[in-house]
């Protein structure tokens, strides 16, 4: 069985489906969803950096990274675009060779900065960053922990969650 053949019915429509998206991802990091447009215009987003500037002058700093789980069920993957909080040096190494896709350090620290459904609060969990060549977004592993996210990086998630993130999917798209 593959993802593009899988059936499902979709909980958000009831209708059966065909085919399981399986990559989904996130506009921004977590804070930025909760500012207002005056606050954003302050800061900068587009589709692999993110800079947000607190009313005290702080600066975050944010890059978009992959975040793979395996579904064994059917020996795929899902691809998960999420943003990882970096240091100002960490994101001075990736904006430099973003252009040619070859970087001072193979990877650095990071936090995870969005919450998967379906996963409770995962924000602020620690994550190496791997730099892939080619023009590839940075590869995201979880550090070892008790959270169920990293259970599901390292064991797989089940067909019923990429169901509920497919009707999510779904959900907006028709909404
Ligand atoms: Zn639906």
């Amino acid at each position: 069985m593959s993802a593009e053949a899988y059936r499902w019915r979709c909980s958000c429509c009831g209708e059966e489906q065909i085919g399981l998206p399986m990559a989904m991802g996130f506009e921004g990091p977590r804070p930025w969803e909760y500012f207002d447009d005056a606050k954003q215009a302050e800061s900068f987003l587009n589709s692999d950096f993110c800079k947000i500037v607190r009313l005290n002058g702080e600066i975050e700093r944010y890059v978009l990274g992959m975040l793979i789980l395996p579904v064994p069920e059917i020996d795929a993957e899902f691809q998960f675009a999420v943003w990882v909080s970096v240091s100002e040096r960490s994101w001075d190494i990736y904006s430099a060779g973003y252009g040619a896709g070859e970087y001072k350090a193979k990877g650095c620290f990071g936090f995870l900065a969005n919450a998967i459904p379906g996963y409770g609060e995962s924000s602020g969990l620690h994550a190496d960053v791997w730099f892939q060549p080619d023009g590839l977004r940075p590869l995201i592993a979880l550090h070892d922990g008790d959270h169920p996210l990293i259970s599901a990086q390292k064991d797989g998630v089940d067909l019923a969650q990429v169901e509920q993130w497919a009707a999510g999917i779904h959900r907006n798209a028709s909404g």
